[in-house]
């Protein structure tokens, strides 16, 4: 019997109605498994759907049709059912740690509200813990978070998220407010915390270097669907669909066979609306293969070469297009 995933999301989508009629269409038709203890990552432009779908899968943004299983559960009926008991299985940690807490609590307060509202016992003593697992030392407890540095906030915002004990966060853009020497250090504390926590990470991510050095599975999303996915290795060094090639190709790989045939393309013109969407292949507005068909017909998810699965007519197991 196959593992039990961590998280299962079946043709998902999110719709926002326009007001001239028409919908944009966020997440569209959205299908993807993440393992127990995988630390997977989404990628892909801005406006692709990725923090719509992270938000959506922990029940922040409400589905216009489709399914949500966490550890194997309905999360729409566990939520209304049980809410207190999901809360501690799942949690968000948001792009900006001071919009996610309150401007009048310390840190302690900030650290204790979660552990009160779950009548959580010996307080005292998680907090100290929690502080040690995010190494931040007892001196910001009695200061306000928005007194503390970019890289401290975002640890007490970790800390926060870890005060239940979950076992899946759902991390949107954790790292992008953060300067780039103190990203290195968030980094290392998500792997450390994967590890001796036993966590699955859901990352949204923009810095694709950084995924490639976190991730254990990626998925790339282009226009609210997903383009490939795989293992962060195979979809990294041997991306399938033309847009993945595209957009991986300016993260240096650390196999130099790799690093050494590897040119940056890129990408011309920007996305289409997710209001009009092109028939045919999502991507044949950009697409330097593109060719008849892709104009009219829909191209599946396949099989592809590195184990995982990607969205183009030119891809399969055996060969994949090269832009
Ligand atoms: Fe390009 Fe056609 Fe493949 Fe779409 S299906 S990615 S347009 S070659």
């Amino acid at each position: 019997m196959p593992e039990q995933a961590a998280i299962e999301v079946e043709d998902l989508k999110v719709h926002f109605p326009n007001r001239g009629g028409g919908a944009t269409r966020a997440v569209d038709g959205v299908s993807l498994r993440v393992s127990r203890g995988a630390f997977h990552g989404i990628i892909g432009e801005s406006g692709c759907g990725k923090t719509t779908l992270a938000r959506t899968i922990v029940g922040l943004q409400k589905q216009t049709a489709g399914k949500v299983r966490i550890s194997g559960r309905d999360r729409s009926e566990w939520q209304k059912a049980d809410r207190l008991n999901f809360a501690r299985t799942v949690q968000f940690v948001f792009q900006d740690p001071l919009g996610a807490m309150s401007r009048r609590q310390t840190v302690r307060q900030t650290l204790e509200e979660p552990l009160l509202i779950h009548r959580m016992p010996n307080r005292r003593d998680r907090i100290a813990e929690l502080l040690q697992i995010v190494s931040l030392p007892e001196t910001v407890l009695d200061r306000p978070p928005r007194s503390l540095s970019g890289g401290q906030r975002q640890r007490v915002s970790i800390a926060r998220a870890l005060a239940l004990d979950p076992t899946i966060l759902i991390c949107d853009e954790p790292l992008s407010a953060l300067d780039v020497s103190i990203r290195a250090q968030i980094v290392n504390l998500f792997m450390k915390l994967r590890q001796e926590l036993d966590l699955t990470i859901v990352m949204v991510a923009h810095d694709l270097a950084v995924v490639r050095e976190m991730c254990t599975s990626v998925t790339v999303l282009y226009l609210g669907q997903i383009v490939e996915e795989g293992s962060a290795q195979g979809v990294f060094d041997t991306p399938s669909h033309p847009y993945s090639q595209a957009l991986l190709s300016a993260v240096p790989s650390a196999d130099p066979r790799i690093e050494s045939t590897r040119r940056r393309k890129l990408l011309e013109g920007d996305p289409p609306s997710p209001s009009a969407i092109p028939q045919g292949c999502r991507f044949h507005t950009r697409c330097p293969v593109a060719f008849d068909a892709c104009r009219s017909d829909i191209p599946d998810i396949r099989e592809v070469g590195h184990g995982g699965r990607a969205r183009c007519f030119l891809a399969d197991k055996t060969k994949r297009p090269q832009i």
